[in-house]
Formats: structure tokens, C-alpha cells, sequence
């Protein structure tokens, strides 16, 4: 797979992929991550990527050429499946979504910021648009981060079985239930006697059991509807 994700603050993408699970992912070949700094697109004379909203008011607008040009660039090495726009008008970022996501071959995810991009971007450049919460942030590349780390963790080979995505939370429409490691007691607090018994069924039943009482009593609403968090 491959995530090409543009945006005018690049070194705000620097770190979340140059770690953990992420980096050995790229470094494995699995997914290749690209950073497109929109700067070199622009065509004015300062590099800038901005300009004032027409109709006038606070905060800058992101000017639609660089975007057309960095995405036509893009395109015309290779077939996207989706151009997607981080927006907190979007829709809500869901595991089902990042398991949709994960199916994909090639992804471009454009980052706004300031007042967000000129609306023809929307109109015209985008295929879909996804938020990751009921707030605003400063800038798309946080929530571009959180989406393509929601993704990549699910590909094949990305992680070890111990850490299987299918046992995380939300896949099965129930949260995780309570994991604990050595010692086994501290400070006289003890783990549950059954997972120390090795008795695999009863670990698994145990667990199982847990999910659920830890989904109805903070989150009802994944067990109202079976297709999980939707
Ligand atoms: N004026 C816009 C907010 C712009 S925030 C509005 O009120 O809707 C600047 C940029 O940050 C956005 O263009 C978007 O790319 C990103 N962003 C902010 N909040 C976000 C969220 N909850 N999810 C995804 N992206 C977000």
C-alpha cells in the first residue's frame, strides 16, 4: 500500500511515522508513506500557499493551485483509489472505515489548515473527506497521522500475532477487555487467578466475558446495532 499525504507544515509528519510499528511497516516493505510539502507547487514569487478569504473575515484559505498541481503530479505517476481531505465536517473515523481503508492500494490524504482549503479543492480534487472527532484542530496533519496509523496497523505482516489488530478493540463491536503483565501482585493488587492458570479456555471465556460486561458498561451503544461502532 501506499499513503502520499500533502501538506503545507511537512516536519509535523516527521515523527509518527519514524517509530514503532509504523516505521517497521515502511521499513518492511509493507506500506510506503511519502510526505508532499506544498510549498515547491506554489507559483508566486514567496512560495506561499495561502491567501485572504474573498468576502474578507480571519484566517487564511488555502489557494487550490499547489493542491492541483501536487495531486495532478501524483496522479499521473500512478492510480489513487481515494483522495481524502481531513475535515471536522467529515465523516467520523471508525474501525470500519480504517478496515475499508486498509483494502486500498494507493491513498493520497491532503491536510488543510489555517481556515481549511479553497471549497473548490472539495468540489472538484476529493473523493472523500473523514474527521476524527467533534473538534478542531489546528491543521489536518494529526488527524492525517491518526488515520493512516488506524490503517497501516491492520496490513498484513505489519504487526507480531501477539499484538493482533482482530483482538483490539471494536473489531468484534465490543472494547478490549483488561490486560495485565508481571508481577503478578503489587503493592498487594492481584491479577484475576484465571489468567495466571493456563487454562487457555477458561482465559478465553474469561476475556470474552469481560468485553462485554466493559461494553455495556461504557459503551451501550456498540451493542445496540451488531455492525459495531457504525
Ligand atoms: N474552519 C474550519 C476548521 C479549519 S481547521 C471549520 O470550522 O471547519 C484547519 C484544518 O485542520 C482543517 O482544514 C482540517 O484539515 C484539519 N482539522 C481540524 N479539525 C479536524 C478534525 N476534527 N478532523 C480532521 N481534520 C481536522
Amino acid at each position: 500500500m501506499r499513503i502520499d499525504i500533502i501538506t503545507c507544515l511537512p516536519r509535523l509528519l516527521d515523527s509518527p511515522f519514524s517509530d514503532s510499528i509504523l516505521k517497521r511497516a515502511q521499513l518492511k516493505g509493507i506500506v510506503e508513506v511519502e510526505i508532499h510539502d506544498l510549498r515547491p507547487y506554489s507559483t508566486n514569487k514567496h512560495k506561499t500557499t495561502d491567501d485572504y478569504a474573498f468576502g474578507g473575515g480571519a484566517g487564511m484559505v488555502m489557494m487550490i493551485e499547489p493542491i492541483d498541481l501536487c495531486i495532478s503530479k501524483l496522479k499521473s505517476k500512478r492510480t489513487y483509489d481515494e483522495v481524502i481531505y481531513m475535515s471536522p465536517d467529515g465523516e467520523l473515523l471508525t474501525q470500519s472505515i480504517a478496515n475499508e481503508l486498509s483494502l486500498k492500494h494507493n491513498i493520497i490524504i491532503l491536510c488543510g489548515h489555517y481556515k481549511g482549503v479553497d471549497e473548490r479543492v472539495r468540489e472538484h480534487l476529493i473523493t472523500r473527506e473523514i474527521s476524527i472527532g467533534n473538534y478542531v484542530l489546528s491543521g489536518g496533519e494529526l488527524a492525517a497521522a491518526v488515520v493512516a496509523d488506524s490503517v497501516i496497523r491492520l496490513l498484513p505482516g505489519v504487526l507480531s500475532d501477539e499484538t493482533s489488530a482482530l483482538s483490539d478493540s471494536f473489531q468484534d463491536g465490543l472494547v478490549a477487555p483488561p490486560v495485565y503483565t508481571r508481577p503478578a501482585e503489587y503493592n498487594g493488587w492481584k491479577v484475576p487467578e484465571i489468567l495466571l492458570s493456563g487454562h487457555q479456555s477458561k482465559i478465553e471465556e474469561w476475556r470474552h466475558n469481560n468485553a462485554v460486561k466493559r461494553t455495556e458498561e461504557r459503551r451501550p451503544d456498540l451493542l445496540k446495532s451488531s455492525n459495531s461502532e457504525d
